[in-house]
């Protein structure tokens, strides 16, 4: 079948009365259907335990969003077998096959894409256009994945080897194992679809444990997945503990992978105890890391003021500040610094705080973990800086938290510094656009990063010196899109790793050489 060149899924437009229908009775549906009990899936097998993740609304902390089984080790362990068993068989489904499993997953949540999204409001706390754009991504990395995962099967007719007259050589990307994907909570469809088709897709068996705030809607893709056919146990889902089963999967000597999203702390705990050799291990374990970020936004005195104001709340508060490409930091120039505080204050306080369904601007955080961790460092806040606006929780009946602007920050504060994940912009002042740079690379992390200006030579210099994976000029630092901005960082942000970029299955694989005498 000739497909179609990749092309992004579009984005839902809510100001049409029809899809603003669709998104309600969606919601409707997914309310409905709340309160389930749903099961691990360990091969052919669906087991229900006693012991449940109980997801909860963040946004109405009465509300049950399901009860998710729970893995034990010992049922990890037979995961684990079923994942090494199915991968002796599924390494050699012809690539189309594997790709055509792909392709039709995301066919089939293209279709039930509200149902998708309106999970996500309920449990996540994204807003409409957030969750929506979340599930457009998920939908973009299947279709994207799968074309890769036909372009490296024709890799020899792509970019063939050097010929020598007395052989004939060969090049394939072979896969690795059985290897187990940890997604984040905060891309609960999309990083979760990614992360999983890349590596089954490529020819790997997979153990999923998914983030422990969001399971239901990481079960409802390996149901999809189910449902259009893809054999059992090439996908396994186990949630559980991160001390439990996280760890003993990590360290397990049959884990050939580990795909992980989420924070710097578990990213290096997951690396170090990937690092030692298990008994009777007989590789050097992949470790792919996506971890956390501290973005920031630049202006310089020749910017747009208007755009980079907008530029910088959206990208601050967009999903509560709860990406790895927020910005958290905003710098600026001393001959604009104040009239871009004002700007920015000024719309900050149009944000509405309210629950996610009602799709208001700015919904909750997480958690009550994230809560309280994000609180306590508004307080510190309030000691390093001059607070603007926001500076506590919101009303409501769940993890609320007003934005908050807090000024005057000194770029070696721990606001400036620690990755809060939270609704919380930290403004630093800069004499020029270079010190302003200097500060902007002044963090242990390089994920994502703005500059605003209209004058070439410095967009030029910021090009060269801003140093972290994805750098947007004029742009906000958040909505990174398959096949066009390949996501990932440098230093504490990861392991270079770029998500939706064409050098990702390669993560998921091995090269083998196969040389024939003529
Ligand atoms: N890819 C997302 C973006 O560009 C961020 C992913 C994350 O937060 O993990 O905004």
């Amino acid at each position: 079948m000739n497909r179609q060149p990749f092309a992004n899924e579009p984005f839902t437009d809510f100001s049409l009365d029809e899809n603003k229908k669709a998104f309600l009775a969606a919601l409707a549906k997914v309310k409905e259907q709340l309160g389930q009990d749903y099961p691990l899936h360990i091969g052919s097998e669906k087991i229900l335990t006693e012991e449940k993740i109980v997801s909860m609304n963040p946004g109405d902390t009465g509300q049950v969003i399901g009860r998710v089984s729970k893995a034990s080790q010992e049922l990890a362990e037979k995961a684990m077998q079923v994942a090494l068993e199915k991968f002796e068989s599924w390494q050699r489904v012809p690539p189309l096959e594997r790709a055509e499993y792909l392709f039709k997953a995301a066919a089939r949540m293209r279709e039930r894409k509200h149902e998708f999204s309106a999970l996500m409001v309920l449990e996540a706390g994204k807003n409409w256009a957030e969750a929506d754009a979340d599930t457009a991504e998920a939908i973009d990395f299947m279709e994207f994945y799968a074309r890769e995962v036909i372009r490296l099967s024709e890799t020899n007719i792509h970019s063939p080897l050097v010929k020598i007259p007395q052989e004939d050589n060969c090049l394939s990307y072979i896969p690795l194992g059985g290897g187990v994907v940890i997604p984040p909570w905060n891309f609960p469809l999309a990083i979760c679809v990614g992360m999983t088709t890349a590596a089954i897709g490529s020819g790997n068996t997979v153990l999923l444990k998914p983030a422990s705030p969001t399971p239901v809607i990481a079960h409802q893709f390996v149901a999809l997945m189910e449902e259009i056919g893809l054999p059992a146990g090439v996908l396994n889902f186990i949630p559980g503990n991160s001390s439990e089963i996280g760890d003993f999967l990590v360290t397990h000597p049959k884990t050939r992978f580990i795909s992980f999203t989420g924070s710097k702390e578990v990213g290096l705990r997951i690396n170090k105890l990937a690092a030692e050799t298990a008994k009777g291990q007989i590789w050097i374990k992949r470790v792919i890391a996506e971890m956390g970020g501290k973005d920031g936004i630049v202006v310089d005195e020749t910017a747009d003021l208007d755009a980079a104001a907008a530029s910088i709340v959206g990208s601050a508060f967009g999903f509560q500040g709860q990406k790895c490409s927020a910005a958290s930091r905003a710098i600026i120039v001393e001959s604009v610094y104040e009239q871009m505080v004002q700007k920015i204050v000024e719309l900050v306080s149009k944000l509405r705080v309210g629950p996610a369904d009602e799709n208001a601007p700015v919904g909750p955080v997480v958690d009550q973990a994230a809560y309280n961790r994000i609180l306590d460092y508004i307080e510190v806040g309030k000691r390093e800086g001059r607070l603007l606006i926001g500076g506590q929780k919101a009303e409501g009946n769940g993890y609320y938290i007003q934005p908050t602007v807090i000024a005057d920050v000194d770029p070696k504060a721990r606001i400036m510094q620690e990755e809060i994940f939270g609704p919380v912009l930290a403004v630093a002042k800069a004499k020029d656009y270079q010190e302003a740079i200097d500060i902007y690379n002044d963090t242990e992390f390089g994920l994502t990063g703005s500059f605003y200006s209209t004058d070439e030579a410095r967009i030029a210099y910021a090009t060269d010196r801003m140093h972290c994976g994805n750098l947007y000029i004029n742009r906000k630092c958040t909505g990174a899109l398959v096949g066009v901005h390949p996501f990932g960082g440098f230093n504490m942000s990861g392991t270079d790793s770029k998500a939706g970029g064409h050098d990702y299955l390669l993560l998921f694989t091995q090269a083998k050489v196969t040389s024939r005498k003529k």
